[in-house]
C-alpha cells in the first residue's frame, strides 16, 4: 500500500496552526481550512493550499480536525459543506479536539454510513508543545485507522497512546487528565496561599515543591503561573477549561462516579469568568483561592 502523502487540516487556532505547520514541515501535501479565513494566511506562506470550505479539504481522503468544541466539530463534520460523505469510500477523519465521547460515537456512525472511518485523537500539551511537535496523543478507534494516521500523528507529537477500539475512550482519558491539571491548580493555589498567609514567599515554596516532591510538568508550568499569579497571556483560556470540566462532570454522572473536586474546580472557573477573566489562562482558577482569602 502506498503511504498517504496528502492531508486536509481544519481548525487553525492556538493548537491547530502549529500542528498544521508541522505537517507542512514534515513534507506532507497539506490543504487547510479555517472559519476565519485570515488565520490561514501563515499556513499558505508556509506552503499549504487553502480551501474556502471544510468540504474543500476532503478530496484527499484524510482530514484532521482541531476545533474548539463539540458544536464546532459537529458543524464542520455534519453541517452544510461538512466533510461527512465527502472523504470518499475508505476516507479517514482524525478528530483531535477535546469533546464528549458521544460526539465521537455520532461521528463514527455518520462517517460509517458513507464507508468512512473516524480516529479519535485528543492531545495533551499546550500551544508551545504543539509548536515543538511534542504533543502526547491519545487514540481510540479501528486499528487500521490508527496505522493510517500514524505518520501524521508522528509529525505532530512525541507519543501516541492507544486506548483501544471503543471510539469514546480517548475522549474520557483526555477529560480525566485535564481534571487532574485543574485539581493540581486548586491544590497549588491553596498551598501557596496558606504559606503566603503566614508571611512566606509563594515563589520560594513553588521552587521547593516543584523541584522535589512535585517535579512534574504540570506542577512546574502551571505552578509557576500560580506562584507568581501571572495568568496572561493564556495558553488555554478559562472558557475552554470550563468546557472540559463540564464534559468531565457529565461523563462522571453517566458512569455514576462522584467527582466532588471536579465540581469545585468548575465553580472556580465559573467565578473567574464572572469576574471578567475570560482571557486568563485556566490556571487562574487558583486566583479564586486568593480572592476568598482576601489576598486578591
Ligand atoms: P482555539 O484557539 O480557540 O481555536 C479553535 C478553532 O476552532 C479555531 O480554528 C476556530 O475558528 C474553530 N471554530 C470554533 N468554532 C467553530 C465553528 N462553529 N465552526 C468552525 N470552526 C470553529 O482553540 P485551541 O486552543 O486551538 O483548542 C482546540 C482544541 O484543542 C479544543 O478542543 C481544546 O480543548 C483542545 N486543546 C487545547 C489545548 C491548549 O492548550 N490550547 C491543549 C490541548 C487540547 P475561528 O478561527 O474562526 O474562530
Amino acid at each position: 500500500m502506498t503511504a498517504q502523502t496528502s492531508v486536509g487540516f481544519i481548525g487553525l487556532g492556538a493548537m491547530g496552526a502549529p500542528m498544521a505547520t508541522n505537517l507542512v514541515r514534515a513534507g506532507f501535501d497539506v490543504t487547510v481550512h479555517n472559519r476565519t479565513a485570515a488565520k490561514a494566511r501563515p499556513l499558505a506562506d508556509a506552503g499549504a493550499a487553502v480551501a474556502d470550505t471544510p468540504a474543500g479539504v476532503a478530496a484527499g481522503g484524510v482530514v484532521i480536525t482541531m476545533l474548539a468544541d463539540d458544536a464546532a466539530v459537529r458543524a464542520v463534520t455534519l453541517g452544510e459543506d461538512g466533510i461527512v460523505g465527502r472523504l470518499g469510500e475508505g476516507g479517514l477523519h482524525v478528530m483531535m479536539s477535546t469533546v464528549a465521547a458521544e460526539t465521537s460515537h455520532e461521528l463514527a456512525r455518520r462517517h460509517a454510513e458513507h464507508g468512512e472511518q473516524v480516529l479519535v485523537a485528543p492531545v495533551f500539551g499546550r500551544p508551545d508543545m504543539a509548536e515543538a511537535a511534542k504533543l502526547n496523543i491519545c487514540v481510540s478507534g479501528d486499528d487500521d485507522a490508527k496505522a493510517r494516521a500514524r505518520p501524521f500523528l508522528d509529525a505532530m507529537g512525541v507519543g501516541v497512546w492507544d486506548f483501544g477500539e471503543e471510539f469514546g475512550a480517548a475522549n474520557i482519558v483526555k477529560l480525566a487528565g485535564n481534571f487532574m491539571i485543574a485539581a493540581a491548580s486548586e491544590a497549588m493555589g491553596e498551598a501557596y496561599t496558606l504559606c503566603e498567609g503566614h508571611g512566606i514567599d509563594r515563589n520560594s515554596v513553588h521552587e521547593l515543591l516543584s523541584s522535589t516532591l512535585f517535579a512534574s510538568p504540570v506542577h512546574q508550568g502551571y505552578g509557576a503561573r500560580i506562584a507568581a499569579r501571572t495568568y496572561q497571556p493564556a495558553g488555554f483560556p478559562m472558557p475552554l477549561g470550563l468546557k472540559d470540566l463540564t464534559l468531565a462532570g457529565e461523563a462522571a454522572a453517566q458512569a455514576r462516579v462522584p467527582m466532588p473536586l471536579a465540581d469545585l474546580c468548575r465553580q472556580r472557573l465559573i467565578a473567574g469568568i464572572a469576574h471578567g477573566r475570560e482571557d486568563w489562562d485556566w490556571a487562574g482558577l487558583a486566583q479564586g483561592v486568593s480572592d476568598d482569602a482576601g489576598r486578591g
